[in-house]
């Protein structure tokens, strides 16, 4: 099989949406970006605002113009699919089922959201709660070609979803029903305790994953380097090699067959320029090979 040039590899970065939807594509496009992740709306609040026809059609004539593909939208900070809380979870369904309708308006291939947390819950009940939020979505996931990524977290305070058990469990429940997938964070499985700052441990952890949930679901990368030591726990992200993880590890995941041609996105501290020299050093990582 022949494989996709260092050029083409899908590599990007989370830009800003501020102005309008369409500018997180240009912005891609000024830091040679192939992809990007951006909010669909305020990740800081409950409501979003609606899309005018407006904003559908500039997106739209940017993603021709950019040539960006398999762009991801990161839901709001507020959702939590497995609240113990009645009104907190109900709150978060609606933001979520409003995410998904801002996606299939857009065209948008990936929404990527944190599992969830326990709060004063157990991580049992959060899990199955998770479970019934996704399953809930069905009928509205049908109506446009999204897929739902459950990003690996850090598991700072009660969130769930740094082990790739949690992850499995719920991805077994769902997957006849939904759209669903995984987007690996670099830096929160670090911090959660998967070493792969060699190319040893990436196969390890490679390994896990797939025993745990299986390689075929994975959709997404999110690469970061992380500030705070393995297993701390923490999420801090640092600009890739500044951190603990160091360079390696980069390098081996550009090179690495399961993971070259999978979609990556950066989301490392400073904005656009270091962004650009990151896109530029992971595809020289990627072409070392070809
Ligand atoms: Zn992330
Ligand atoms: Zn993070």
């Amino acid at each position: 099989m022949k494989k996709i040039s260092s050029d083409e590899l899908l590599i990007g970065a989370h830009t800003s949406a501020a102005g309008g939807a369409y500018k997180a594509l240009l912005e891609g496009q000024e830091i040679g970006a192939t992809t990007i992740q951006f909010f669909t709306s305020n990740q800081k609040r409950w409501e979003g605002k609606p899309l005018s026809e407006e904003d559908i059609a500039k997106w739209k004539e940017a993603l021709a113009t950019t040539g960006i593909k398999k762009v991801m939208s990161h839901d709001s900070y507020l959702i939590n699919l497995g609240s113990p809380n009645a009104e907190g979870l109900h709150k978060s369904r609606k933001a979520f089922e409003e995410e998904i309708k801002r996606c299939h308006l857009l065209d948008v291939t990936f929404l990527n959201f944190h599992p969830g947390a326990a709060l004063d819950g157990s991580e049992d009940t959060c899990l199955k709660t998770i479970v019934e939020s996704l399953l809930s979505f069905a009928p509205l996931l049908e109506k446009g070609s999204t897929r739902v990524l459950l990003e690996t977290t850090a598991g700072q305070g009660s969130s769930v979803g740094h082990r790739f058990e949690q992850l499995g469990f719920i991805i077994d429940r769902v997957k006849g029903s939904i759209p669903i997938g995984v987007c690996i964070d670099t830096c929160h499985i670090f911090s959660a305790g998967y070493d792969i700052r060699t190319k040893e441990g990436w196969e390890k952890t490679l390994q896990s994953f797939e025993k745990e949930i299986g390689l075929k679901h994975l959709y997404g990368i999110h690469v970061n380097d992380s500030m705070k030591p393995l297993g701390q726990r923490k999420d801090r992200h640092a600009p890739l090699g500044e951190g603990e993880m160091g360079i390696e590890c980069f390098k081996v995941m550009m090179q690495h067959e399961a993971l070259r041609e999978i979609p990556k996105y950066l989301e490392t501290p400073e904005g656009p320029p270091l962004w650009k020299k990151e896109i530029k050093m992971l595809r020289e990582f990627a072409n070392e090979q070809d």
